[in-house]
Order: structure tokens, then C-alpha cells, then sequence
């Protein structure tokens, strides 16, 4: 276990009934890197990162955040609530559909976190807040409604909520799929520059042009494994497997 290792996955395994949907899954994500998971329908890429957001639990393999590992092979090992918890805090969420709070302004959406699970000040979450909407471009909107904002607005408010919680990694599934064409943009160059500040993230998506000029690694993953993995200009520019190229013709 080396420390810039920021998440590390070793053997997992996940079915649902009889279906395997990952078959001993092993991958890591270096401090700082940008690894893109891509792959077709069902490969089991939400399920992954859903794993390592504790969303989803795997019968088997264990998965490490930062400095915390879960073996989920022993059931006798299985953390109690609150190690759940401090788990999960560690990564940060984004959902192909924004799931903003519709009762609240785009600021108490950003500070509900802070407030309510770590405690924090309403005045130093309000700032907290004003910071980061300033970040994604939104400082303009902070008293706004969701409703009121474009798709591309909401995945950035959605960004700078999962931020407010200081996540160690941050984990995007699909993050611009449910946007129109000409808002994709705004979303993706709010990623690129948590990449350019140094954040470690694991991103699942179709987006190819931004998969190889973002991220450090690509790994292409079909029937619950992982085919395919290296350097993202490699993977997407020049696959080695049939499978990776086969997929990355639809894209041509
Ligand atoms: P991807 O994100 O690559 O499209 P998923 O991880 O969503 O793939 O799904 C992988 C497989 O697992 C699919 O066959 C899907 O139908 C199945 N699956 C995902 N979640 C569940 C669930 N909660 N219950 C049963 N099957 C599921
Ligand atoms: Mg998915």
C-alpha cells in the first residue's frame, strides 16, 4: 500500500442474484491523476464507483479511500456506522441527474452538507458556499432556485456541493450525459480545472476527446472486467484490445 495511491480496488466482486456485474476488479487511481472509466452499457461502470462511494456493497475484494480500507471479503470486518460514514465522506458524488434539493436555493443547497453533517457554522458554510459557486461560475446564482437554472447550471451547482464536503477524491458517473450538446462544455471545463488544481478523480464517461486530453489513465471495462487500461492518449488513440476498439469505433 503506497500513500499516493488515493483509491485502490483489489479483487472486487459484485452480483446481483446470478449476475456477476464486476468480476474481480483491481485498479488504482494515483493522488492528483484523472483515470476515465469507459465502456459500454452495463459494463458495471456505475457500479463500480458506487462501491467506492459505499452506495453499493460488494460481496468480495476490498476498496480503499485515502488512508481507510474495507474488506468486504470477511464480514466479521465490515465497519460499523459511523467508519460507513467517514467512508463515504471521503469521496465526493456526481450523478448524471443533478438530484439538487428543489425547496432549496442554490446556496443552502451547497451549505446543507457542511451544516448538517460536519457541524459546520452557517456563516463559514455560506462563505464556504459563495466560494466555491465562484468556482464553478455560479456566484451570480447563489439565491437562485434550481428550477430556474439550465442543466449545465445545475450540474455545476451539483460539483460545488459534493466540493463543500472536502472530499478527498471526487467520483463524476456520466456527469454530462443528461445535459443538451451546448451546455456539455461548461460542465466538462469545471472538471478540467478540479484536474488542473490537483484533485484526484475517477470520472465515467462518453465523452472520448475529453476522456484523452483530461485524464492521465484510461480503463475500458466490458462484461464486469477490466479489458483494457494505460495512458489515455494510448487507450483512446491507439487500443490495443479488439473489444476497446470495437467500442471506440461508435464514436468515430
Ligand atoms: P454501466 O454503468 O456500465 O452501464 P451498471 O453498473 O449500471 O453498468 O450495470 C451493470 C449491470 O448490473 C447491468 O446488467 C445492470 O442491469 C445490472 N444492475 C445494476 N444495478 C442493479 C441493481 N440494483 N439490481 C440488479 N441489477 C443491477
Ligand atoms: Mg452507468
Amino acid at each position: 500500500m503506497t500513500t499516493d495511491v488515493m483509491i485502490e480496488l483489489i479483487g472486487v466482486q459484485k452480483s446481483f442474484g446470478n449476475l456477476m456485474v464486476l468480476k474481480d476488479i483491481t485498479l488504482n487511481v494515483k493522488r492528483g491523476d484523472v483515470v476515465a472509466l469507459i465502456g459500454p452499457s452495463g459494463s458495471g461502470k456505475s457500479t463500480l464507483l458506487r462501491s467506492v462511494n459505499l452506495l453499493t456493497t460488494p460481496e468480495k475484494g476490498v476498496i480503499r479511500v485515502g488512508s481507510q480500507t474495507i474488506d468486504f471479503s470477511t464480514a466479521k470486518s465490515l465497519p460499523g456506522d459511523k467508519a460507513l460514514a467517514a467512508f463515504r465522506a471521503r469521496t465526493g458524488m456526481v450523478f448524471q441527474s443533478f438530484n439538487l434539493f428543489p425547496h432549496m436555493s442554490v446556496e443552502q443547497n451547497v451549505m446543507e452538507g457542511p451544516v448538517t453533517v460536519l457541524k459546520m457554522p452557517k456563516a463559514e458554510a455560506k462563505a464556504l458556499a459563495h466560494d466555491l459557486l465562484a468556482k464553478v461560475g455560479l456566484a451570480d446564482k447563489a439565491t437562485a432556485h434550481p428550477e430556474s437554472l439550465s442543466g449545465g447550471q445545475k450540474q455545476r451547482v451539483a460539483i460545488a456541493r459534493a466540493l463543500a464536503m472536502k472530499p478527498e477524491v471526487m467520483l463524476f458517473d456520466e456527469a454530462t450525459s443528461a445535459l443538451d450538446p451546448e451546455l456539455v462544455g461548461e460542465v466538462l471545463s469545471v472538471i478540467r480545472s478540479l484536474a488542473a488544481e490537483g484533485m484526484t478523480m475517477l470520472l465515467v464517461t462518453h465523452e472520448m476527446a475529453f476522456a484523452r486530453d483530461v485524464a492521465d489513465r484510461v480503463i475500458f471495462m466490458r462484461d464486469g472486467s477490466v479489458v483494457e487500461e494505460g495512458e489515455a492518449r494510448q487507450v483512446i488513440g491507439s487500443p490495443k484490445e479488439p473489444a476497446t476498439q470495437a467500442f471506440l469505433a461508435h464514436f468515430h
